[in-house]
């Protein structure tokens, strides 16, 4: 393994003085690992674990597998174990990981922005098919989730991944983890820049590179050229959004240090104008103060945005131009505000003068069949391919003008419609107690069962509301910037017992206003009382509001 503690830089260095009580820092000489999973990645690169996946685990079975890759190094793979059948949310704190390991593992595929063609995906839907029991998630940063694979499959799932391209290398672990892009780069009429080339730069330096496959903690990118901010820059851990300088012209506004999860943070606008190719050098210097400043002591500390906030922005800037990037950035005066939603459900005229459109699962789940059917679609109507979205949607691109209504019927045969309810719409929901050794309540089906009813009780809902069902405190469906953000908790019922249920954040959002929703004390609904509740207050908002008043401002007033 490379040595890949900090090495002093000979330019000019920021005065950091060195805290009392070590963090872990390595630039700052601690290099020590000082909890269990900083030892895991010091006694062998997770990269490592490929071959022994290839070589051994798969031919001699699950026994055979390390606890220590199984439970560390196989995130670096994309592979989790999944939550064995038959444990309630009580059991999540009470139990080990080790009790709750079922013997298959969810998968992630990542496609970081990338346009998946015919081929991508029917070998993504002939996987599901084959080796993940028709399973198939969409999730909000771009990935393929399949669920119920077993070891011994994993090899040749790779094979026929990789023969078109796609990989599940670092999609979990302290990592990079998949990138999101603009479902509509390259395309879009309305576009500022195409950051394509960008994202492909940076996948190409950092992939599977030691110098980054052991980060402090996750590490989440997001970059667009497009005005409505579609991949939710403002919860990544670095984000690149499209902006136009008044000298320089098109480029990207560069941010650092959002996330959610318990301790929820906007990203930092640094104020610097970063030019398409210069994104991976700024890519690597981000990432390079979180590899050797980021903390590593306590997990729960370990994400950048704990830098940022303590460091602040002025110092982050700072010791980016003067140890990583040995130059000045150009000042960024303007930085982009907005406009309108960034999901592209619907049709769209492209540049070109092709479609896209942008269609919708119910909360992301798909399967197999549908990839399938999918790819039939696309090569049947010679579109280019589908792209994912940071919204658990997809979107197509590339439908020839005089095509698009009978695409999207044929898109409606197979489970998708580019014409979807509000709410089938702004509805997200996290992997859940289905299959999540982390989660305390339901949520794909709960959810599910929510749209349903909500589209029988608000049927010409004329304005979009988000709902993001999340089955525990760690967000990964963003809790906190949804219209109504629903937190997975056992609650008490009306006679006194524990069940699955929900802390409300309401009024959270994303683009021309952001801002974490409030967490209402009084707020906890029983996951039976789900419908009600959310009918209460969509109704209390909508007698209530002004003239084009959204929720979130409704909410705040
Ligand atoms: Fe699992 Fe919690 Fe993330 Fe949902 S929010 S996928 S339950 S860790």
């Amino acid at each position: 393994m490379p040595d890949l503690r900090f090495k002093p830089q000979a330019a000019q260095k920021t005065e950091i003085p060195r805290p009392k009580r070590a963090e872990g820092q390595w630039a700052l000489g601690y290099t020590e690992p000082l909890n269990k999973n900083e030892q895991s990645k010091k006694d062998d690169d997770p990269l490592n674990v490929r071959d022994r996946i290839l070589h051994t685990y798969s031919r001699r079975g699950f026994d055979s597998i390390d606890p220590a890759d199984l439970r560390g190094r196989f995130r670096w793979m994309g592979l989790y174990t999944q939550r064995a059948p038959g444990f309630d949310g009580g059991k999540t704190a009470q139990l080990g990981e080790e009790e709750l390991d079922d013997r298959f593992f969810m998968m992630r595929v990542r496609t970081d922005g990338a346009i998946l063609d015919g081929p991508a995906l029917r070998a993504l839907g002939e996987v599901s098919t084959a080796y993940a029991r028709n399973t198939a998630d969409i999730t909000d940063r771009n990935n393929i989730q399949y669920h119920w694979v077993e070891i011994e499959s994993v090899p040749a799932i790779w094979e026929r991944l990789e023969s078109v391209g796609l990989t599940t290398l670092e999609a979990c672990g302290d990592s990079p983890r998949p990138f999101l892009g603009s479902p509509v780069a390259g395309i879009a009429k309305d576009e500022i820049i195409d950051g394509t080339a960008a994202l492909d730069e940076i996948k190409r330096r950092i992939l599977g590179n030691p110098e980054y496959s052991n980060l402090p903690r996750k590490f989440k990118t997001a970059l667009t050229g497009h005005p409505s901010h579609d991949v939710a820059p403002e919860v990544n851990d670095v984000s690149f959004v499209g902006t136009v300088h008044p000298e320089h012209g098109p480029g990207f506004d560069l941010w650092v240090g959002g996330g959610l999860s318990t301790n929820p943070m906007l990203a930092h606008k640094l104020g610097v104008w970063i030019p398409l190719d210069e994104v991976a050098d700024a890519w690597e210097g981000v990432a390079g103060i979180f590899r050797d400043y980021g903390y590593r002591r306590l997990r729960s500390k370990a994400r950048l945005k704990f830098l940022l906030a303590d460091w602040g922005k002025d110092k982050f800037r700072e010791v980016l131009e003067n140890e990583y990037l040995h130059r000045r950035l150009v000042d960024n005066p303007s930085p982009a505000s907005p406009v309108a939603q960034g999901d592209h459900i619907g049709i769209h005229e492209q540049k070109d003068g092709r479609f896209y459109v942008g269609a919708a699962p119910v909360v992301g789940r798909i399967d197999g069949t549908t990839l399938t059917g999918l790819a039939d679609l696309v090569e049947a109507y010679g579109a280019r391919g589908a792209r994912l979205t940071a919204y658990q949607k997809l979107v197509v691109i590339g439908v020839a003008a005089e095509d698009t209504a009978a695409f999207a019927d044929d898109l409606e045969k197979i489970g998708l419609t580019a014409r979807p309810s509000n709410w089938r719409r702004s509805t997200m929901a996290c992997t859940g107690i289905e299959f999540c050794k982390l989660a305390i309540v339901d949520t794909k089906e709960r959810a599910r069962r929510l749209v349903a009813e909500l589209e029988k009780r608000f049927p010409d809902l004329d304005t979009d509301i988000s709902v993001n069902v999340n089955g525990c405190p760690n967000a990964c469906a963003r809790t906190q910037v949804a219209d109504i953000g629903l937190k997975g908790q056992l609650v008490m019922d009306d006679s006194g017992r524990q069940v699955e249920g929900f802390q409300v954040h309401l009024g959270g959002a994303l683009g021309l206003n952001p801002s974490m929703g409030r967490k209402l004390r009084a707020h906890k609904v029983t996951s039976a009382g789900l419908d009600d509740y959310v009918t209460a207050v969509v109704s209390a908002y909508l007698e209530d509001r002004t003239d084009g008043e959204r929720f979130a401002a409704w909410v705040a007033r």
